[in-house]
């Protein structure tokens, strides 16, 4: 089957995840024209120098004639906002779609701004990035072999699902239907919960080896950290305002993921106390199992 090109597709937040998918739909010979719509002019024209984008939007009702794609990609709290700033100015036919890291949240403002148009809104989650971010980091191929979670409302139109469908296949990603409230309970676990953790133990190692006045101690544990380290904590440098919004817009689901987490370091500091090495060697054995598993289902 050929998929059908875009004539006009309109990517309001041109970073790495809006970016990306610029450069893979062009890769793809699927996007005509392409304009963006950013906050940050230094951003804008970096995204219109690397050719992710065709022309920086003068202002939205220009911007959003005759496009027949919208694609969100700005941080999640930025959602509602901007829904209600482009609802009077879309076409009956254009479709919006987003790539917002939560889903519950992003259709409660959907249901507020986009009303009357929910059979052309398909909510979208692709499983792929970094912990770069801005126009800089977009790449064509960020989305090869990657999972894309579609999780339509009971308003979304077959046909609107088939096409952000056939779009993200064209980026080389695999796409699954869901539920917004299974994605966002799946997502707090192997997501949202990690970069808590990396986040969280970023801090508490560098406030061990750091004064109050940010005052480096003799001995800063961080100065003898190795890979191990560096690779628990490498999503520790994503953007802190795309992860407020992620895990403000979760807090339910991942506040779970939280004391499901304590629990189990808990169960593990118990087994220190007592000094028993069986069941410590146990949890851990399982663990490697777990992640060896886990490893051979998806090389
Ligand atoms: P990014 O910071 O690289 O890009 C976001 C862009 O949106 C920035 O260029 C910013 O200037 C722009 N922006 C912010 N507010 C705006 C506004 N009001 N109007 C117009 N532009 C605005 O972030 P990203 O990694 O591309 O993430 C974008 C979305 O994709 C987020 O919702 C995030 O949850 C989701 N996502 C991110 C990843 C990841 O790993 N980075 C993966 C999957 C999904």
């Amino acid at each position: 089957m050929t998929n059908v090109v875009i004539n006009k597709l309109v990517i309001i937040g041109v970073g790495l995840i809006g970016g990306s998918f610029a450069l893979a739909l062009r890769k793809a010979e699927l996007a005509r024209h392409i304009t963006g719509v950013g906050r940050s002019r230094e951003n804008m024209t970096r995204a219109l120098k690397r050719g992710l984008i065709d022309e920086i939007a003068g202002d939205l009702p220009s911007a959003l004639k005759r496009a027949d794609i919208v694609f969100l990609a700005v941080p999640v709290g930025q959602t509602g906002e901007i829904m209600a700033k482009i609802s009077p100015y879309l076409e009956p036919d254009s479709i919006v779609t987003d790539a917002g890291s939560t889903k519950q949240d992003v259709i409660a403002v959907a249901h507020s701004h986009l009303a009357g148009r929910l059979h052309n809104f398909v909510p979208g989650h692709p499983i792929a990035g970094a912990e770069q971010s801005g126009a800089g980091a977009a790449r064509p191929d960020l989305f090869r072999d990657k999972n894309v979670v579609l999780t339509p409302l009971e308003e979304t139109s077959g046909n609107a699902v088939d096409r952000v469908k056939e779009l993200w296949e064209a980026c080389g990603a695999q796409v699954s239907l869901m539920s917004a409230r299974q994605h966002d309970k799946i997502l707090a676990t192997i997501s949202h919960l990690p970069h808590m953790l990396a986040f969280a133990l970023m801090n508490h190692v560098y406030h061990t080896g750091h004064g109050p006045e940010g005052t480096p101690c003799p001995n800063d544990p961080l100065h003898f950290a190795g890979t191990g380290f560096r690779d628990f904590t490498r999503i520790a440098a994503s953007s802190p305002e795309m992860w407020r919004d992620i895990c403000l817009g979760n807090r339910e689901a991942l506040a779970d993921q939280i004391d499901d987490y304590q629990r189990e370091l808990t169960a593990l500091r118990e087994m220190l106390a007592r000094g028993d090495g069986d069941a410590l060697e146990k949890a851990f054995a399982s663990a490697r199992e777990a992640r060896q598993q886990w490893l051979k289902k998806t090389s």
